[in-house]
């Protein structure tokens, strides 16, 4: 092809322009989008005249094939049935070719008009091989990484069979105690965004036929995040002004990079639940977005809508396609109720083609009228899941995304000569390395920290382990956490004896390892927590262990942010793992030992108390602002608290020190046409290479609304070896000033700003500039 569009340009002398040479090439990529585009119309349309009422109205429905984890008490019945009735539009909770291959043959080869099944599934951090957490890869700050995990996750599960993941969950959460913020990615519209895009990318690659990208979902639609005091489904209720500035960006930026589609929440916005929410499915997601994609609402939200008190299934289900719902999630509220509705005129035919089209043109993108089978090759089954290249990722991806809270007389890295007291009750436990929402992962194929770190010692013999506690002895939060398996173990010994065991491995080493913190399941879907410390059994330990005078160092896994302030205390070093995946013990012993020098960030702040919550950085600064110092009557103070998190948005340590010379700004005064540039000179005066996560912040000093004190613009991730410096640059633009005012305008306003750039949100250097009208 190549060769004879060079002779065709040599033909007729365009070789030497190549200005025309690229209006050429547009033009033919145009004509061929085109003539794509109405090959995809005719057919659809044309299958579409085929279909029957029935069958169009069957492609909206979703259902469960009934393995997995099913997250709700509904489950899907006479599946295969429904298939060949032409019933079902996708599947989900189903794996494997074998499997699937079943099920796409009812649907192709029994159904009347042969139209292939979508595989869905929670393809949420990683498939078989698992990543850390969600909100733990986003401790790494870097897109190519993020994107990648996204990627390999998909080659995997589609190597599998699964063609759609519900991912990215991008809600903006800042209320730790919500089980679900493990999910997602922290507390920051901005970064969130930035993952969001990252996501939809490595999932859906740039062509959707190829058999290992898959359909990507962003959910849950919307403000999911903020439901109220941190209660799983709970009623969510914000002022526009909020919801445009604060919850929604990550949401549009999956759909403008192309999420192919988009799951409802549970909760309601402005007294309507999201799944029959015209104004959010269709005037904010269609209208204003644009969005041309499909619309799932998630497990039952539908039938729910009767349970929030909007009335019978029948009366939900016509508000639901009337808002701009197109495929129903295992309620089969469309399926019993689509058809009445239409004949007793509440709804429209137009209403049902209209979501019917959305979801066979998704069909038609992944290619599956094509081959309704491309997704479905045991030999890449058997290849590409779980591969040698895909752990050493994940083990390299979750040590990227731990970060190092506390490290007091550069006790880490340790050395592979040290004698270790491993203890804790996650140092070998299989079972709660992969984190929630890890449903395709197999927790017996994960490292424990204490296998990795007798691999990766100098002799395995310096490794001594004890149990030391369980994760908790509250017997009934341990049978709320083990719904579906056992992750908090009560053990047979009394916790004395225990710690009593623990302090005996203690005693014959020279420094402490202990790896605390909350089971998987007890963060994850309904998993909310009002008490944010660890569980009392680990808190007994730790005060043990550091009455033995020895060097103490934490490494804790968790889904969420925890209240840490005793645990700061007491410990010498912590190293925040999250739950780290699969690769779990490998990833940690190479941050520990110090293979890979630390520098993950926090993207969620750290509390103090419960009683802070929401705690976050980009707050207002209120017309009585707190000062930092000491209390003062009459400012935005508690009696008997500080305002501020333990850790802030933004905060990690390395084993190496960065210093942040001042900042320089290319002129004062920033106009549209004249952009500013911010730079800031970066040393790395430590004793290690190590990377950096440069930071850079903006607070509108004169606005037409109240602004946030400070917002990430920007950040950028460095190496320095050692010794070395580096010039860090931004270049801000009118884009960059931009925000919601009061009419809900995107707008940049003339004023005065700061400008800080630093090593997290609070330690920064600053400057000011002013915008101005050119
Ligand atoms: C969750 C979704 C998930 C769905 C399907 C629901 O309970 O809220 O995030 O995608 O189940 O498993």
């Amino acid at each position: 092809m190549f060769q004879q569009l060079l002779s065709l340009f040599k033909w007729i002398n365009l070789e030497k322009r190549p200005i025309l040479i690229c209006f050429f090439l547009i033009g033919l990529l145009t004509i061929n989008a085109q003539s794509n585009a109405h090959k995809k119309e005719k057919f659809i349309s044309n299958l579409m005249k085929k279909m029957t009422l029935d069958e169009k109205i069957g492609q909206l429905n979703l259902l469960t094939a009934g393995s997995g984890i099913p997250t709700g008490s509904v489950v899907s019945k006479d599946v295969e049935q429904k298939i060949i009735q032409g019933n079902v539009g996708a599947l989900f909770g189903i794996h494997g070719p074998d499997k699937i291959r079943k099920a796409q043959d009812l649907a192709v080869k029994k159904s009347r008009l042969g139209i292939p099944l979508i595989f869905g599934s929670d393809v949420i951090h990683g498939y078989q091989t698992t990543f850390p957490i969600p909100l733990g890869i986003a401790s790494c700050w870097d897109m190519k990484w993020i994107e990648k995990s996204a990627r390999i996750a998909a080659q995997e599960a589609s190597a599998n069979g699964i063609n759609w993941t519900f991912s990215p969950m991008v809600d903006i959460c800042r209320d730790p105690r919500w089980g679900r913020i493990a999910e997602g990615a922290g507390e920051d519209a901005f970064y969130g965004s930035q993952v969001a895009k990252a996501m939809v990318k490595g999932y859906q690659g740039n062509d959707l036929a190829k058999n290992n990208t898959i359909l990507s979902c962003v959910k849950h639609f919307a403000l999911y995040g903020a439901s109220e005091a941190g209660r799983d489904y709970n009623t969510t209720d914000m002022s526009k002004i909020r919801m445009y500035s604060d919850y929604l960006p990550p949401y549009k930026a999956a759909i403008d990079a192309g999420a192919s589609s988009v799951m409802t929440s549970f909760n309601d916005v402005d007294g309507i639940p999201a799944t029959g929410n015209k104004w959010l499915l269709t005037e904010l997601l269609r209208n204003q977005w644009k969005f041309d994609g499909f619309v799932v609402s998630d497990y039952t939200a539908l039938n729910e809508m009767s349970d929030h008190g909007l009335g019978d299934l029948k009366k939900v289900t016509e508000q639901a396609i009337n808002a701009g719902l197109d495929m129903d999630m295992v309620g089969e509220g469309f399926l019993k109720h689509l058809k009445s509705l239409l004949h007793e005129k509440k709804i429209s035919k137009q209403q049902i083609d209209l979501a019917c089209k959305r979801i066979l043109e998704a069909k038609y993108a992944l290619g599956l009228f094509d081959d309704p089978f491309r997704y479905i090759d045991e030999h890449r089954a058997a290849m590409e899941i779980m591969t040698v290249e895909n752990r050493k990722f994940a083990r390299d991806l979750a040590a990227r995304s731990c970060v190092l809270l506390k490290n007091l007389n550069h006790l880490l890295p340790l050395d592979k000569k040290d004698k270790i007291a491993l203890i804790g009750p996650l140092a070998d436990n299989k079972n709660n390395m992969l984190g929630t929402w890890a449903v395709s992962g197999d927790p017996q194929q994960s490292i424990t920290v204490y296998e990795g770190m007798k691999q990766n010692a100098s002799s395995a013999d310096n490794i001594v382990y004890a149990k030391g506690a369980n994760i908790s002895d509250d017997t009934i939060l341990a049978k709320n956490v083990n719904v579906f398996g056992t992750r908090i173990d009560i053990d047979q010994k009394s916790s004395d004896q225990m710690i009593e065991e623990a302090l005996k491995v203690a005693a014959f080493s020279e420094k402490i390892v202990a790896i605390i913190g909350e089971a998987s399941e007890m963060s994850g879907e309904s998993s909310s927590r009002t008490n944010l410390e660890l569980p009392e059994s680990q808190k007994k330990l730790i005060r043990a262990l550091k009455k033995t005078g020895k060097p103490l160092i934490l490494v804790l896994m968790s889904g969420r942010p925890l209240i840490l302030n005793e645990e700061h205390d007491l410990a010498d070093a912590i190293l925040l793992s999250w739950h780290p995946g699969t690769e779990a013990g490998n990833a940690i012993s190479d941050v520990l030992f110090g293979a890979y020098n630390p520098s993950g960030k926090l993207t969620v702040s750290f509390p103090r108390s419960v009683g802070q919550i929401p705690v976050y950085y980009n707050h207002k600064n209120t017309g009585r602002p707190a000062t930092k110092i000491e209390f003062e009557k009459f400012r935005s103070h508690y009696l008997d608290a500080s305002n501020f998190p333990l850790f802030p948005f933004g905060f990690g340590l390395s084993y190496t020190k960065f210093e942040y010379g001042e900042l320089i700004l290319n002129q004062k005064i920033m106009t549209k046409s004249n952009s500013l540039i911010v730079s800031c000179k970066i040393t790395n005066s430590g004793d290690f290479d190590g990377e950096e996560i440069v930071q850079l912040y903006l607070r509108d000093l004169e606005a037409s609304v109240t602004r946030p004190i400070k917002e990430l613009k920007g950040f950028e991730k460095i190496l320095l070896k050692k010794g070395e410096s580096k010039e860090v640059s931004f270049t801000l633009t009118e884009q960059d000033l931009k925000f919601f005012n009061a009419k809900l305008e995107y707008v940049a306003e003339p004023g005065d700003f700061k400008v800080f750039i630093g090593t997290n949100s609070d330690l920064c250097r600053e400057a000011n500039f002013s915008f101005r009208n050119d």
